[in-house]
């Protein structure tokens, strides 16, 4: 394959990706405004089901397998996507089309009922529909290459969509090597005798003004909305429905001012890798890809968390928050820097603080390969996640919606996405420390509002490949060594030690 059958490769794309990104416009239609409706919706799940499995027929073709062949004279970046593609074409021909169109109609239809069984916090109303989704994911594993005799094979063959690259054992090693840290961290700040309010961030604050912040936030990192666009849904997402339009969603707290905030900054940081990505991939972007999510985990979460929590964005932020919620006139930084950085275990992993999320990420990995390997019956989650959950955290869930029911994840069927949120936090805190090294003068520059040294670090070094390379190559590409925990935990020691006073 030389320079000019790859630009034809991308060609024969083409059809593939045109059916992707009407499945993903339609995703996004149905997450940020459609009728209520049950035929409506009904409809509008089986319109993105047709699409999808038209994408994926087109993408397992024939003719894209010969077009795959025969690799000469490519660039190293060229040969770096179309080995992408090949993983991407190889896994997605062991998946039937009827499964593929089978699975999203019961993504939709699973929705729903999560929907109910969450606001009324009762899982039994879940259970025949999680039920079936255990099914449909141990199927899928079957064909990704599970031994159906071997149960613990199910949640490893399922890895590589969310996690290219990535095998279970590696993935265990890192897990295990949080969790100790973690707890150990945990205990003393608990310890320490010092604690934050968070009262500063509650009030009430006019969704009108919230919208302006968020994307004066987004703008100040470089999102650039000429390519995207920012809109309201329930749960927040960013996603790219086709080349030069990536948009990205959030929801809004009238009486509580980060979720918004914090949201945003999150879901441009995913905006902006894909923003950004090498011009040959945004020509394919939305045929139907296996790409790390840890890695794009961990441009949300530096942007988030890095960025957003520290001190010299919140020097610079101060003035134009100030501007628009006149309340935070007589709160210093400093206040800010405690109130948004206070360790608090909770029940919601998505309200988490940047300590304890990651213990919510180890109870679901503990329990998922066991769910799927029939270890753990559906009837008894909850009250297999309950007891975990007080040997983690110490506290008692209260209801089901505070507990197995919070997340939308498992009525997807996703059983392994999860731990690429872990990854993503150890992944940004190397990536953070490798830009750091690379611009000392970074707190200066952040205090002037200039975010786009960072930007420009993670283009030159980050993101235009992310898609098409596993968590630990681009790790090593861009910081010089595997994926570590190490540079989590400094992070932790550094922030949390001075804040809790624990040197
Ligand atoms: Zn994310």
């Amino acid at each position: 394959m030389s320079t000019q059958e790859f630009d034809k490769l991308i060609e024969l794309l083409q059809p593939a990706n045109q059916k992707g990104s009407i499945a993903a416009r339609l995703h996004f239609d149905d997450q940020t405004g459609s009728p209520p409706d049950e035929e409506a919706k009904k409809q509008l799940a089986q319109l993105m089901a047709l699409a999808e499995r038209e994408a994926h027929e087109l993408f397992t073709a024939d003719s894209i397998s010969q077009a795959l062949t025969g690799r000469t004279g490519l660039s190293l970046t060229e040969q770096r996507m179309v080995d992408r593609l090949q993983l991407s074409h190889d896994m997605a021909k062991r998946i039937p089309p009827e499964f593929v169109q089978k699975q999203r109609e019961h993504i939709q239809a699973a929705n729903r009922v999560w929907i109910e069984a969450r606001q009324k916090s009762d899982f039994t109303l879940f259970q025949n529909t999680f039920t079936k989704s255990v099914e449909l994911a141990r199927e899928e594993a079957i064909m990704l290459g599970a031994d159906s005799g071997r149960p613990e094979t199910y949640y490893p063959a399922l890895l590589p969509i969310y996690e290219p690259g990535m095998d279970f054992a590696r993935l265990r090693e890192i897990i295990e090597a949080v969790q100790g840290p973690t707890v150990d961290l945990l205990g003393r700040i608990t310890s320490s005798g010092k604690e934050f309010t968070d009262k500063l961030w509650r009030g009430y604050f006019e969704i009108d003004r919230q919208k302006s912040l968020g994307q004066t936030a987004a703008w100040l990192m470089g999102y650039d909305f000429k390519r995207g666009i920012l809109k309201v849904t329930v749960h927040p997402f960013m996603s790219t429905v086709g080349l030069n339009d990536c948009r990205i969603t959030t929801r809004y707290d009238p009486t509580y001012l980060p979720q918004a905030l914090g949201g945003v900054m999150h879901e441009a940081g995913h905006g902006l890798y894909e923003q950004n990505v090498a011009e040959a991939i945004r020509r394919f972007i939305t045929v139907p890809l296996v790409h790390s999510h840890g890695i794009h985990e961990s441009s949300s979460l530096l942007w988030e968390c890095f960025v957003g929590r520290s001190k010299p964005f919140l020097q610079f932020f101060h003035p134009i928050l100030t501007a628009l919620f006149e309340q935070y006139r007589d709160v210093s930084v400093d206040e800010l820097y405690q109130a948004i950085n206070r360790v608090m275990p909770s029940f919601i992993r998505v309200e988490a603080d940047e300590l304890t999320y990651n213990l919510h990420i180890i109870l679901r990995f503990g329990m998922e390969p066991e769910i799927l390997a029939g270890n753990i019956k559906p009837e008894d989650v909850p009250a297999e996640w309950n007891r975990r959950f007080k040997e983690l955290f110490g506290i008692a869930v209260d209801t089901d919606a505070n507990g197995c029911l919070q997340d939308i994840h498992w009525s997807h069927g996703y059983f392994g996405y999860f731990p690429t949120y872990l990854l993503g936090k150890l992944g940004a805190a190397q990536l953070f420390a490798a830009f750091v090294k690379a611009v000392p003068s970074w707190q200066e520059q952040f205090r002037m509002g200039n975010f786009r040294v960072l930007l420009d670090w993670l283009c030159k070094n980050v993101y235009p490949y992310g898609h098409v390379s596993a968590m630990d190559d681009l790790m090593v590409k861009a910081t010089g060594e595997k994926l570590n925990p190490k540079y989590w935990f400094d992070h932790l020691e550094e922030k949390f030690g001075q804040l809790y006073g624990l040197n």
